[in-house]
């Protein structure tokens, strides 16, 4: 029996909501299958034109490279036209990796375009994670950073000094763990309801020379960027450090932060 190449691993219960968003987006739309539409387009291009284009957008900071491949590979079987994924190499591969299980799975499905998002100051809140030092945190906190962050990605454990793991004893306690940067997608829920205040938002501009590197690889199709639209000079410096790379996607899009 012939096997897929890259065998996907089972998804986790708590990815029922993505079954549950793909389940509906494949409903209101019948798995592409490659070829269609595409007498003088791109399938994803006549998408675009008929105003049916679907998107996946994984999130311009979300880096956990096995969710991104399971996000892929479902919303591949689902029929999105485009995948939209951290500007970062390892994420592209990713999202590549769960396109070919799902080719795998369906031969002739279509194969979505990948697109990186970029931006080009800090001020778009889609490029910041959160960061804070448990050890700033009172050991007996609550903890409502963790329970509502939406990626799972806070991780706190309370411990007794010197190593031990203790119930309840505020003196000798303290919390280890935090942010796991790859998960954290900058979402803010848990700045506001931290009452100590202890969060910080750590906003960045991705490195334009790694995306052109990333604009070059034949499986990189379309680039996002992110500007505020106040000014063309951030703008300008990002288009031209891209540079040639640039002539090598199909699709630019801008994205105005409001
Ligand atoms: S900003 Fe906070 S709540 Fe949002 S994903 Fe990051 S850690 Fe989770
Ligand atoms: S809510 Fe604030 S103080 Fe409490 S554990 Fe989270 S970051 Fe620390």
């Amino acid at each position: 029996m012939a096997m897929a190449p890259f065998p996907p691993p089972p998804l986790l219960a708590s990815h029922a909501a993505v079954r549950a968003a793909a389940s509906r987006v494949a409903a209101s739309r019948r798995i592409r299958v490659a070829g269609e539409d595409c007498h003088h387009h791109p399938p994803q291009v006549a998408a675009l034109r008929r105003g049916d284009w679907v998107k996946l957008i994984c999130g311009a900071s979300f880096e956990d490279a096995a969710d991104v491949r399971n996000l892929s590979l479902v919303y591949t079987l689902a029929g999105v036209d485009c995948i939209d994924c951290a500007a970062d190499a390892s994420v592209v591969s990713a999202v590549n990796e769960g396109i070919d299980v799902a080719a795998s799975i369906v031969p002739e499905v279509q194969r979505p375009w990948v697109m990186v998002s970029v931006n080009d100051d800090c001020r778009d809140l889609h490029f910041r994670k959160a960061e804070f030092d448990p050890e700033d945190c009172p050991p007996d906190c609550s903890k409502p950073c963790d329970k509502v962050c939406p990626a799972d990605a806070i991780s706190l454990k309370r411990v007794m000094v010197g190593g031990e793991h203790a119930q309840s004893d505020p003196i000798c306690d303290k919390l280890e763990g935090g942010v796991i940067m790859e998960r954290c997608y900058g979402c803010g829920r848990c700045l506001s309801v931290c009452p100590y205040d202890r969060i910080r938002a750590m906003p960045y501009v991705r490195d334009p020379a790694t995306t052109a590197e990333l604009l070059k690889r034949s499986d990189v199709d379309a680039i996002e960027i992110h500007t505020t639209g106040k000014g063309i000079d951030m703008f300008n410096t990002l288009w031209n450090s891209l540079g040639e790379s640039i002539n090598n996607v199909k699709l630019v899009a801008v994205s105005l932060t409001l």
